[in-house]
């Protein structure tokens, strides 16, 4: 049997299933769209649906139908329960991740669990754990993909105004507000549709875009002063932020996010990177431009991967040392990074 018709199966079956829904460690308005967007259609269809996160994720994306019952991972006192829950669950949906790293400790418990398993995902280099897979790194987010995958289960009618605003935040965000290039025909398309459901674009926006704390705005303004380097022979720009720095502002989760695009925003910046301070090392945000590739820089050196212009990776040295180690991988590999852009900018001179 084709895999799409043993999912179409599993999800049409009259008997209720318990299902878990998960996405990757600290969810974006993606990870935590889709997964909403998935929970509340597969209770319409009966089922018994629960979203379990990794960790905890921005506040402004608590306006998502579902955002009550989600349980976070990282709670101590709700891991015990959570396990058993997996552990009986039918179905397991793994959504805007495909490397059960990805997941931090939840992973080990998705991988030993005897559940059908199902991955959303369209991200680079997935791996193979899933029963179904629904993956293409040529959909601009999860979301577009999840919208995808319930018209071809033939549910079109199940989508409602909640569905919709949640698959809405995923595709804005993920296409940077509709500006970055995987800003395709298609996904206007899917975003047209969404809207005709009712979806209220520009609350999702203001809620998403424009709902800072003043900590937040004063963070930014203190980050864009003293704590940008330029690396002018490079086109490179980045940020380092220590965890005083975090504590000194107050800093929730999701308000660094959005930071690292301010230093790809320069004239003459190709490459953006974010290095935020962690209990156990370092966090980094990679961001490019144009042809420049990051996310095989981010995979071979900071242990991390994702898309051409945006990726991400993890550093287990200090801060001091990954800055060195960074500005001194950049300029080594300068030559690799900027290669294509330079063939580009010759071809049209
Ligand atoms: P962000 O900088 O917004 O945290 O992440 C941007 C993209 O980089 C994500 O969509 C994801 O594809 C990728 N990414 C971020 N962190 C990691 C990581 O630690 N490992 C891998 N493989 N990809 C990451
Ligand atoms: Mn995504």
């Amino acid at each position: 049997m084709h895999n799409l018709d043993l999912f179409k199966e599993q999800i049409s079956s009259s008997s209720p299933k318990k299902i878990i829904i998960t996405t990757h460690y600290k969810p974006d308005a993606d990870a935590l769209g889709s997964s909403l967007g998935v929970a509340n259609y597969l209770k319409k269809k009966g089922h018994q649906v629960l979203v379990v996160t990794p960790s905890d994720y921005p506040s402004f994306l608590n306006w998502m139908k579902g955002n009550d019952e989600v349980v976070n991972f990282e709670e101590r006192d709700k891991q015990e329960w959570v396990r058993d829950r997996v552990h009986e669950a039918d179905m397991i949906f793994c959504l805007d991740f495909s490397c059960l790293k990805r997941l931090h400790e939840l992973g080990e418990l998705v991988k030993q669990s005897k559940a059908f398993k199902v991955n959303v995902d369209h991200h680079q280099d997935p791996e193979d754990f899933a029963d179904f897979q629904f993956l293409s790194t040529k959909a601009a987010a999860t979301c577009e993909l999840v919208f995808e995958l319930i018209i071809l289960a033939g549910d079109k009618d199940l989508l409602d105004k909640d569905i919709a605003e949640c698959l809405y935040a995923g595709i804005m965000t993920d296409t940077g507000g509709f500006k970055h290039p995987n800003t395709t025909k298609n996904i206007h398309l899917v975003t047209a549709e969404l809207i005709g459901l009712g979806a209220d674009n520009a609350k999702i926006a203001r809620l998403i875009y424009d709902t800072n704390s003043l900590n937040r705005l004063k963070f930014l303004g203190f980050a864009l002063t003293r704590r940008l380097q330029i690396l002018e022979d490079c086109q490179t720009a980045y940020f380092a932020i220590s965890k005083k720095d975090l504590r000194k502002y107050d800093s929730q989760t999701g308000d660094t996010e959005g930071l690292v695009n301010y230093a790809l925003s320069l004239d003459g910046i190709k490459v953006a990177a974010l290095f935020t301070e962690k209990r156990d090392g370092v966090k980094i945000s990679f961001r490019s431009a144009e042809e420049v590739a990051v996310n095989k820089f981010a995979a071979t050196h900071f242990n991390g991967g994702g898309h051409k212009n945006a990726a991400g990776g993890v550093s287990e040295l200090n801060m001091k040392e990954t800055l060195e180690k960074f500005e001194y991988l950049i300029r080594e590999n300068k030559h690799i990074l900027f290669n294509q852009l330079e063939l580009i900018n010759e071809k049209n001179q």
